[in-house]
């Protein structure tokens, strides 16, 4: 199986090439295809298993797509090092795109995230708490957001993010696509699950 297979935008593979990827890992063989159709998805994965070009990919392919200079896709992601992580590998993946990727967390200077949100992006990669003080000064507009990714739910969830994420939800436009991944399974990742997948498509590696 190859990354062609995929039949993502040219120069969404070009980016793979670049980063030396030659075969998709179990997680992007089985999610990549659902994701690209514009299904939500649930998707149990660790760290390591390459779960980040999963969902990193086919968003780019939608992004080559449609409108520039708005939020299209939001990832959220419990601590700054994993949102730097997803941004770097959606800035190194997105390559051959002129897709634009911000950071927002917490711990540093507003006002650089505010100038580029401001310049304009089509993705954003948050953590909960920065998200709801851009929401809250309106210094971020996602009303046309497409996709929302849910990044290691478990992890937020034992970090007592749920409220902040509930509250982001609420500001969310209903009709999107939204991706959940999360290292295991308990009970509140399942609720979590049923409030903001609809029909999803389980992925398990
Ligand atoms: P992740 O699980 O998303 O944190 O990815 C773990 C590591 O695997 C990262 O360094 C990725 O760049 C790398 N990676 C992801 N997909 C592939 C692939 N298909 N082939 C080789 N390396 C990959």
């Amino acid at each position: 199986m190859q990354f062609k297979k995929f039949n993502l935008h040219p120069n969404v593979t070009a980016g793979v090439t670049a980063a030396g990827y030659v075969e998709p890992t179990p997680i992007q063989t089985q999610a990549i295809p659902s994701v690209m159709e514009g299904r939500d998805v649930m998707g149990l994965a660790q760290t390591g298993t390459g779960k980040t070009a999963a969902f990193a990919l086919p968003i780019l392919h939608r992004l080559m797509q449609g409108g520039r200079g708005h939020v299209r896709a939001l990832v959220i992601a419990p601590t700054r090092e994993l949102a730097e992580q997803i941004h770097e590998s959606i800035v190194a993946l997105g390559k051959q795109t002129r897709i634009r990727s911000v950071t927002v967390y917490g711990g540093v200077n507003i006002n650089p995230q505010i100038d580029k949100l401001k310049r304009g992006v089509e993705v954003v990669v948050a953590c909960p708490g920065r998200l709801l003080d851009h929401i809250g000064q309106g210094t971020i507009d996602l009303s046309r957001l497409e996709v929302l990714v849910l990044d290691e739910a478990d992890q937020m969830f034992d970090m007592g993010f749920f409220p902040d994420i509930r509250r982001i939800l609420k500001q969310l436009p209903s009709k999107r696509q939204t991706l959940l991944f999360s290292a295991t399974m308990p009970d509140e990742i399942r609720k979590l699950a049923h409030e903001v997948l609809t029909d999803p498509v389980t992925v398990q590696v």
